[in-house]
């Protein structure tokens, strides 16, 4: 069946980028849904702080896989001044938001930006209709779902109704987290790593000179980025999770712990498909949280501003188990158990903020659409439960095992399938792949194969 028109479900970066991509592609119409004011910057580049920067230098955030360094071009345009670092994510979304706009202008006809929610995919014959929740329906050959990370889950034990009123952030980005807050103040960041730096940032922004505790199982916290030689890594690297901790050791002790985990790079999505998924399972259990801490690394100045806070006593990062949140108003009383000790510690605190990071369970999803699709069995979760189940052509995988070959699934929800597909150069590879698979393109100008 030839594909005509594309509905992409979700408009951040995912979303925007398969838009994108399909018309420098001259592939199919595409229609890209989503439901918050303004498409392009998602959850990462809009509900940002001028202080908030990326995690990745400028070289490496083109949109554009075949220019990588269209980002850094743009910005030398813009704000030369940031041109070789780290920029404010704030920018990264301008620059996104005007990708869109350019490829909109240029080919109104072929690109329909359209905002609202979409609340679910039924099929149609050979193709599909997308639901709105303003009662439109859309009838598309092919359907894109970008919908970005679910929300963090409430940790156990905090029963939010019970609660003074603003005592809990259920995440981050509703509201801001530091109104109403004094300098007596102790706020309590559940986890500790990027969206608690993230926190740990906004209030110092905003002014807030109280105490910050960060509490999480092991009490890991993003290192910072630093300049690494390139790569002399000559071999594949072992496939089992105890093997790849021993290659890390023993490659950091070589050529220092940053190139040692930087140099897995190519080698990690080949490495996650080998994997068993008892040995999935196991890196998930065992080393998880060492890899996001050393693999997901902070700016140098960010790192600093995070030492600073730490060094005048004004943020905390524990490890322990949270054991039970009580109401004092207009606060909290929180206890928990520090990590290695029997005894229990007591926190008096004014506010509590979820930053225990994006889920994935589509079990546990409260999105409308993920849960009529998931009901009428066009989606399952994948079988370690952190995302949608795709192929590696990024199709989606139905109740039955079966792969759609118009019904995709882009963006970090499909890390069950690629595990590395949360950062920008794994998502622009994604909707490349996925634009020229949709666009029947064997060969595109410039794309330097
Ligand atoms: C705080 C943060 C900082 C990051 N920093 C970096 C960085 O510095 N460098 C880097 O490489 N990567 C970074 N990342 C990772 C990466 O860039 C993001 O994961 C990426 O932006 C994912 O984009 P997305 O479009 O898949 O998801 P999202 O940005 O979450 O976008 C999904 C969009 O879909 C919309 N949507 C969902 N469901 C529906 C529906 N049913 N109907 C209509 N619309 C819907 C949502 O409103 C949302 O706008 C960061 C991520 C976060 C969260």
């Amino acid at each position: 069946m030839a594909i005509e028109h594309v509905a992409i479900i979700g408009g951040g970066f995912s979303g925007a980028l398969q838009a994108i991509n399909l018309l420098r592609h001259e592939g199919p119409r595409a229609t890209l849904i989503e439901r918050r004011a303004e498409a392009a910057r998602g959850v990462a580049y809009s509900a940002a702080h001028p202080d908030h920067l990326l995690n990745v230098r400028a070289g490496n955030m083109s949109a554009l896989p075949q220019e990588p360094n269209h980002f850094a071009r743009w910005l030398q345009q813009r704000h030369p001044e940031l041109a070789d670092g780290f920029a404010p994510r704030l920018i990264f979304g301008d620059y996104l938001a005007e990708l869109l706009d350019d490829a909109h202008r240029a080919a109104p006809e072929r690109l329909r930006i359209l905002r609202g929610e979409a609340t679910d995919v039924i099929p149609d014959g050979e193709g599909w209709r997308i639901c709105l929740d303003d009662g439109q329906v859309i009838a598309a050959d092919a359907v894109i779902l970008a919908p970005g990370n679910l929300p963090p889950h409430i940790p156990g034990g905090i029963d939010v109704d019970a609660l003074p009123a603003g005592c809990f952030a259920p995440e981050p980005w509703s509201g801001d987290v530091a109104e109403g807050l004094g300098p007596e103040d102790t706020v309590l960041v559940i986890g500790s790593g990027l969206t608690m730096i993230d926190i740990a940032l906004l209030l110092d922004a905003r002014g807030f000179q109280g105490r910050i505790v960060a509490i999480s199982r092991r009490g890991l916290s993003p290192r910072a980025h630093e300049a690494v030689a390139p790569s002399t890594l000559d071999m594949r690297p072992p496939t089992t999770a105890v093997q790849l901790l021993r290659h890390v050791r023993s490659r950091s002790r070589d050529v220092g712990w940053r190139a040692a985990v930087d140099e897995l790079r190519p080698y990690t999505e080949g490495l996650w498909t080998a994997a068993t998924l008892a040995e999935r399972h196991r890196f998930l259990r065992h080393l998880r949280a060492w890899w996001d801490v050393h693999r997901h690394r902070i700016a140098p100045e960010v790192a600093a501003r995070i030492g600073a806070m730490q060094a005048a006593g004004r943020l905390e990062i524990v490890a322990g188990k949270l054991l039970e949140v009580d109401a004092e108003a207009p606060g909290a009383r929180v206890r928990y158990r520090p990590r290695g000790q029997e005894e229990i510690a007591t926190l008096h605190v004014r506010r509590i903020i979820n930053a225990t990071g994006p889920q994935g369970d589509l079990l546990r999803t409260e999105e409308p659409l993920l849960r009529r699709m998931l009901a009428r069995g066009l989606i399952r979760p994948d079988p370690l439960r952190i995302g949608i189940d795709v192929t590696q052509q990024s199709e989606v995988v139905d109740a039955n095992g079966e792969a759609h070959p118009t019904l995709l699934a882009l963006g970090p929800m499909t890390r069950g399938t690629f595990w590395e597909i949360v950062a920008v150069p794994d998502i622009r590879r994604q909707t490349w792949a996925v634009a020229r698979k949709l666009s029947n393109a064997h060969w595109v100008g410039g794309e330097g194969l």
